[in-house]
């Protein structure tokens, strides 16, 4: 038993492709792996970097691919023209909302600012239990290795409980993400303040 159905996974990742050849192309595996198995990709619909990469993976596999832009990012950005849906929405805001509310889970590949503020506020809003839907992050090439030894730090020190810091899924390969995501049971009660500690 799962937490949630997976139908449609959610993948921030970088507007551009980075330094290493892994990161295009585990971003391409995971777009293949993703349609093969029967996924929908849900991005945020641009045609550059490993955004462009993923969807053209998963449009080459055959699946389907839904991309969420606000109006203001669709020049700098190249929007992707041969979307399975594409939605113009007004703000950042409005973008990560539809993201959310159109995807069972949420995946972060290597990228830069945008890909952390996004998979950080996933996150958090699982740590407040405003979704039950698994959250991970693809490690390619380790690329995360310092943030996630951080993140292990945060929590030795108190400032992530043992259970928030556990619903952030890390895998080493397309397959662990997809198996993990696949068996995610949310925690029952999402803690977020111990009275205790105030
Ligand atoms: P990056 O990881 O910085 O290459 O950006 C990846 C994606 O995140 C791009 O589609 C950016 O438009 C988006 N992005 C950048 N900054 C933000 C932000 N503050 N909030 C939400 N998305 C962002």
């Amino acid at each position: 038993m799962t937490g949630t159905t997976l139908r449609t996974i959610c993948v921030y990742c970088g507007s551009s492709i980075g330094r290493e050849a892994s990161y295009a192309e585990q971003a391409r595996l995971l777009g293949t792996t993703l349609a093969r198995r029967g996924y929908g990709l849900v991005y945020g619909g641009a045609q550059i970097g490993l955004m462009g990469i993923i969807a053209d993976a998963v449009l080459e596999a055959g699946g389907k691919a839904v991309g969420v832009m606000p109006k203001a990012l669709l020049e700098k950005e190249v929007g992707h023209s041969g979307l399975t849906e594409f939605h113009v929405v007004e703000s950042m805001h409005d973008r990560k909302a539809l993201m959310a509310e159109l995807a069972d889970g949420f995946v972060a590949l290597p990228g830069g600012i945008g890909t952390f503020e996004e998979l950080f506020e996933i996150w958090t809003w699982a740590q407040l239990g405003f979704h039950r839907k698994p959250c991970g992050l693809l490690n390619v090439a380790g690329y995360y290795d310092h943030l996630v030894a951080f993140l292990d730090h945060a929590a030795a020190e108190g400032f992530v409980k043992e259970a928030q810091r556990e619903m952030l899924i890390v895998a080493e390969s397309v397959d662990e993400l997809l198996a993990r995501f696949e068996r995610y049971m949310p925690p029952p009660v999402a803690k977020v303040i111990d009275r205790q500690e105030t």
